[in-house]
């Protein structure tokens, strides 16, 4: 039975949001200087950012409501909640900041005050409205069968679920309590699968797939576990799309087709111990050297959070060519450092030259499976045929990469949202199951008050998270989309995880409920690949302002 929603009212609530959003973004990026003086504003310009990144889910939502969401009962009043919630949300922000913002009361008065406004976003986010949300999804046990106008994708979710729930979800648990690396055999089940080699072009012997079915892939596998099967895809995709834009066309050919096939799984090595999020600082260096005859590179310096850096054949290592600190990020060259692959939480790697590799994984409550490395490069030499670009991708390593990361935060995304998934599955089982005061949790009003608000903004999510990917085809370039789909997916994550855990009750923190991995799993969703506050600043904010 549907839910009822007014999604005509929605519709005029977003366009009103986006009416005030924007004029507040142009007065920002006035103050600002078009985003040159964020740092004078960091505090607003972060506000602006996560407000522009709710608007953006709102209307991909509404937009898949008014779409092939139609066919799920709950979905129109999802996009109604979520829309309505969004709506209030900014109201008070704009009404606690009216200077900042640059919207005074009488402008306040005929937009986010409105008579027209508050009525329709009250009466989506009347607790009943929300509740109802919350039964259907308790009574479909909170499994995701959202339509998708898309074929492929939906053959895809299918087949991806299926190895996903017969071959990851029995092991999942073991490895994250054993702190157990991923093992080969996994590996190889995903690679047979091309599960690596989906922004690999046909050419170089991937799937060519786009990145709608990769999302899709990617949700499927962490939802089963972010760690030990979700997040292997991450670092392949950004090596790829790093190749892609600034490798030869050797270089492609040689590294390409064994990405693809998972017989050279990647690392990403590009923060330091003392340099996390300024990376235009990176001191790590290599320097020219020919060794045996051969002309390239010697490394040395510290590295540190290589995830997966003992199993990989290679690092994709961001190093200082240019050692000259003032050129900053016009200083830094991108490596593939071959290495042997090593199973433990530390490995030692020798060259015959004399360089040395040491590595240590560092010790973390969740994200388990993958073992992330602090590592120490000892005149360690790399062949110039690995410096990605030759001689034209000297001193062009920090662009690069940051082109990997558009894809990686893309990506991570569908791990957020996978994950935020598992968690909503495991709470609907748990509140249809669980009876206290001689009733299922579900019956109660609060439960499905939370787990209706859990679902909305899980599907925002996801939404966000599709749209980004369907931008990213058509332009590969883009920053912005990616990075608002990792910032807020990230966030539902670890909101819903934690909603979920306390739906479980003292179950929920016990180590043998899923629910208790989740939460640890997703707290790290918004530190890597830019920490949440960088992201919004210096990418979100920074787009938006731009002129
Ligand atoms: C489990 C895990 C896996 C990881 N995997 C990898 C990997 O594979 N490869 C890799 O290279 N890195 C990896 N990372 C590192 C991750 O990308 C960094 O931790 C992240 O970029 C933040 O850097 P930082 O930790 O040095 O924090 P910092 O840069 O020190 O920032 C800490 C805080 O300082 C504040 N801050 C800093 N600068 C500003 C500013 N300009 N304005 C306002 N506030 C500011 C923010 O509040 C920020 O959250 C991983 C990290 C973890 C935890």
């Amino acid at each position: 039975m549907a839910i009822k929603a007014d999604l005509e009212g929605t519709s005029r609530l977003l366009s009103t949001a986006d009416d005030v959003v924007r004029e507040s973004l142009a007065v920002a990026s006035d103050r600002t200087d078009g985003g040159k003086g964020i740092d004078r504003e960091q505090v607003h310009c972060e506000r602006l950012a996560y407000a522009a990144t709710e608007l953006a889910a709102a209307r991909d939502l509404l937009d898949y409501a008014n779409g092939p969401g139609a066919a799920d009962p709950a979905v129109p009043a999802m996009a109604a909640a979520f829309a309505g919630e969004f709506g209030l949300k900014l109201g008070g922000q704009v009404s606690a900041h009216a200077v900042e913002f640059g919207i005074d009361d009488a402008r306040f008065a005929a937009t986010l005050g409105s008579p027209d406004f508050l009525g329709v976003a009250r009466a989506a986010v009347a607790d009943e409205a929300i509740s109802a949300i919350g039964r259907h999804v308790i009574e479909q046990r909170g499994v995701n069968h959202s339509p998708i106008d898309d074929e492929m994708a939906v053959m895809t979710r299918d087949s991806v679920r299926q190895f996903a729930d017969s071959e990851i979800a029995p092991i999942a648990e073991h490895i994250h309590r054993n702190d157990d690396l991923v093992s080969d055999e996994q590996i190889e089940k995903m690679a047979q699968l091309g599960f690596f080699g989906m922004a690999v072009p046909e050419e170089y012997g991937g799937g060519g797939m786009g990145n709608l079915a990769m999302i899709v892939t990617t949700e499927e596998l962490s939802r089963c576990s972010l760690a030990a099967a979700g997040s292997l895809i991450t670092r392949p995709e950004i090596l790829t799309k790093a190749l892609l834009k600034g490798g030869t066309e050797e270089q492609k050919q040689q590294w390409l087709p064994p990405i693809a096939a998972g017989e050279v799984m990647a690392a990403i090595s590009v923060t330091e111990p003392d340099i996390g999020s300024d990376v235009a600082s990176v001191r790590c260096k290599a320097e020219p050297a020919e060794v045996g005859g051969e002309q390239g590179y010697v490394i040395d310096g510290a590295k540190a959070w290589c995830t997966f850096a003992g199993r990989a054949n290679v690092i994709a290592l961001l190093a200082r060519t240019d050692p000259d600190l003032a050129k900053g990020a016009r200083g830094l060259s991108l490596f593939i450092v071959p290495k042997d692959t090593f199973a433990g939480h530390s490995f030692e790697m020798r060259q015959e030259s004399g360089g040395l590799l040491e590595g240590k994984a560092d010790a973390t409550p969740g994200y388990r499976g993958m073992h992330s490395f602090t590592l120490a490069f000892d005149n360690y030499f790399v062949s110039a045929a690995n410096l990605v670009g030759r001689e034209k991708g000297l001193n062009k390593g920090f662009y690069l990469q940051m082109n990997g990361f558009a894809a990686g935060r893309l990506q991570t995304g569908g791990r957020a949202t996978g994950l935020a998934q598992a968690g909503l599955e495991r709470t609907a089982e748990y509140a249809a199951d669980r009876k206290q005061f001689g009733q299922p949790i579900g019956n109660f009003q609060l439960t499905q008050h939370k787990v209706g608000r859990m679902a909305t903004h899980i599907m925002a999510s996801r939404q966000l998270t599709y749209r980004a990917a369907a931008a990213m085809d058509a332009d590969e370039s883009i920053a912005l989309e990616p990075a608002m789909a990792k910032l807020f997916s990230s966030d539902v994550a670890v909101w819903t995880t934690q909603e979920g855990q306390l739906v479980h009750g003292g179950w929920g923190y016990a180590e043998e409920f899923a629910i208790s991995r989740y939460v640890v799993d997703a707290t790290v969703l918004p530190i890597f690949e830019g920490v949440k506050p960088i992201l919004e600043l210096k990418v979100i904010a920074r787009n938006l302002l731009a002129r």
